[in-house]
């Protein structure tokens, strides 16, 4: 965030430069790496500078994931990648997979949101993706969008029930209320296709650095 990249930039990258900055300096108090980078590309060279050659390196159930690239990038690198996306792989394979992901060297994921004050905040149905993020893996890489970015916990948490739970339920094809109605009702809403059975909400991490979030001037994900 130089200034020469200052002047390139538009009003809403500009925005978005100021509020990374706030949410690096809030992450790093609760001892959270944070970085910014104006586009995707950009971070996800920096992810692939981060992993060590042959690394056991596990991916959260994410969207982001793909669409900045990060998923083609890291099948070119000499690393142990547990590809839950690879085009034949089984179901027993991913949850074989997920269950590796708790004992990986480095885990990717991305966040369903995140507080101005640098709070994540993340719903999960199964639970391994927010599990990962609070204990197991060495490392933990967070990539998202600006878009994800909230206020205050209410509306990360508001956020969670009216975009990205509802987008998730219709891309995995599950029969919630919000996939038929596009609303939350959460009183009539249960597993096994309910997708929203773990809310965890992160404030800080043990072991400082153990979490790195790289936020991109753009918008990715749900
Ligand atoms: S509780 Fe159910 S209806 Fe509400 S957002 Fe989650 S999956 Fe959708």
């Amino acid at each position: 965030m130089h200034e020469a990249m200052d002047r390139r930039a538009g009003p809403k990258q500009l925005i978005y430069q100021k509020q990374a900055e706030q949410i690096i300096r809030n992450l790093n108090h609760r001892k959270i790496a944070g970085r910014y980078f104006d586009t995707a590309s950009e971070a996800v060279e920096e992810i692939c500078r981060m992993i060590p050659p042959g690394a056991v390196v596990g991916l959260g159930g994410s969207e982001t994931v793909i669409e900045t690239g990060l998923l083609e990038a890291l099948r070119k690198l000499d690393i142990n990648l547990l590809d839950r996306y690879r085009k034949d792989v089984t179901e027993q394979e991913v949850e074989e997979m997920r269950e590796s992901g708790f004992t990986s060297d480095l885990f990717i994921t991305s966040t369903n949101a995140i507080t101005l004050d640098g709070i994540l905040v993340n719903q999960d149905g199964q639970g391994n993706r927010v599990a990962c993020l609070i204990y197991g893996p060495k490392k933990v890489i967070v990539i998202t969008g600006m878009n994800k970015v909230t206020e205050n916990l209410e509306q990360a948490i508001s956020r969670i029930k009216t975009i990205a739970a509802p987008m998730n339920a219709l891309r995995r094809n599950k029969l919630t209320p919000c996939s038929k109605t596009g609303v939350c009702h959460d009183a009539g809403c249960f597993p096994p296709n309910r997708i929203c059975n773990q809310l965890v909400i992160t404030e800080g991490s043990r072991t400082r650095d153990r979490i790195t979030v790289l936020l991109i001037g753009s918008e990715y994900g749900f």
